[in-house]
């Protein structure tokens, strides 16, 4: 069964298709940078060892990421299938749509319950929406699925999800801390299960364009930076993380309309608004390095919130056996892997600048005497995404909540 599977991030897309349910990988593909006139392209035919790597091109919505992709996947020299009828079933790494948080079948409605939330993750649900319909247009008979990044966290318990507003407001409209990144952290929990066991306490912080912190005892969510939106939790790449609620009334009592307020928020706050520099850490670490001083604040403001809440979340957990970092960050900043983890000896973590330094693929970053063992581990949320669609397609239950 060939199963694609499409993750739409908040700056990137990224492919994988693989041949279930032996997962074959057969091809990556990721596009980084979506939006922007310095796109990088990469993709990989692991099959033919066809691979090809773009910089500097321009690819200003998904739209045009989805097409560039195509014409790969189907193309004489990289191609791996040669009609698109070929593919069994394309999965989606959805963010949210209202009143449904587990496992879909992308349907009308469902799409329609996306639509309905955009306004709660405007950089997330346009982009899938967008991916979606030009699948669906060129499939109209595939099976398409969407994992909701929600479905992980609803093992959070209640006194913990609940915000202090009028209770109704959470009876009535759902208002509560709901999560995401749930594909990639059950990723990483199912990654440390197989060094420890059935029984760990683990904070996986997820860095990449969105970041999140979840605290995890044994498999299941107990806690999420994420709150009912995106825009909540660490700063993100173009999003603004926690901010006093009150900051909004005062912006329009100085005059801001809202939609300047939400634009500040969504798409120029986090390292971009701090910076002032790029939305990349890339950018802003050789910016730091070359000395301007607000990428070196946006750096340490972003690295103070994780310490934060990787301590709040060793007090929820009572503990901490394992620490992972994943995402494009997670996996690839020394420099922020060392600004967190020198932080948080108090905590138990004895760290290894040497092995951070030359960390690659799946790594190990703590000393061998250090209480917490912390890894830097890939993030592979397509995987866990094909093998879930597989299992409810094999068990025709694609239309159950998880
Ligand atoms: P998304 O959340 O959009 O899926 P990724 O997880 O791929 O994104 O993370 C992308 C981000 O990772 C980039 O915006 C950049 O900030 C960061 N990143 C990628 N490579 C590096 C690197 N070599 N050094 C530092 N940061 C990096």
């Amino acid at each position: 069964m060939l199963i694609l599977v499409c993750n739409a991030g908040s700056t990137s897309l990224k492919y994988k298709l693989f041949d279930m349910p032996s997962f074959n990988l057969i091809v990556e593909c990721k596009t980084e940078r979506v939006g922007r006139d310095d796109a990088i392209f990469s993709y990989k035919n692991h099959q033919t060892r066809f691979s090809e790597k773009l910089e500097g091109i321009s690819v200003q919505d998904y739209t045009a990421g989805v097409e560039l992709f195509l014409s790969y996947l189907l193309g004489e020299k990289s191609g791996a299938i040669k009609t698109i009828n070929e593919l069994n079933a394309v999965g989606f790494k959805t963010v949210l749509a209202k009143g449904y948080y587990g496992v879909h079948e992308l349907t009308e409605d469902v799409i329609a319950a996306m639509e309905a939330y955009i306004c709660v993750a405007p950089a997330h649900n346009p982009p899938y929406i967008q991916a979606i319909r030009v699948f669906k247009k060129l499939l109209p008979d595939c099976l398409m699925v969407g994992c909701f990044e929600t479905a992980f966290h609803t093992t959070v318990p209640l006194f913990r999800k609940i915000y202090a507003l009028p209770y109704d407001w959470y009876e009535k409209y759902g208002i509560c801390r709901l999560g995401f990144h749930g594909a990639s952290h059950s990723y990483i929990s199912r990654k440390i299960r197989e060094y420890a066991g059935e029984h760990y306490k683990l904070i996986s912080c997820h860095m990449g364009g969105s970041v999140s912190v979840c605290a995890i005892e044994d498999g299941r969510s107990v806690d999420t930076s994420f709150g009912f939106s995106l825009q909540t939790g660490v700063p993100h790449a173009n999003r603004c993380g926690d901010i006093d609620a009150y900051i909004i009334p005062y912006l329009l009592s100085e005059g801001l309309s809202m939609d300047e307020i939400l634009k500040g928020i969504d798409k120029q706050g986090g390292l971009l608004g701090i910076s002032g520099v790029s939305n990349d850490l890339r950018d802003i670490q050789e910016a730091a390095e070359a000395g301007n001083t607000r990428a070196e604040l946006a750096i340490e403001a972003f690295c103070d919130s994780v310490v934060k809440y990787i301590g709040a979340f060793y007090a929820v957990l009572g503990g901490m056996d394992y620490l992972v970092f994943t995402g494009g960050i997670g996996e690839n900043s020394v420099v922020v892997r060392e600004k967190i983890c020198t932080r948080l000896e108090a905590l138990g973590v004895v760290f290894d600048s040497d092995a951070n330094a030359s960390a690659s693929g799946d790594a190990v970053i703590s000393a061998s005497n250090s209480a917490v063992k912390v890894f830097v581990l890939p993030a592979n949320e397509e995987a866990g995404i094909a093998q879930t669609i597989y299992e409810k397609h094999r068990k025709n239950e694609t239309n159950v909540f998880l």
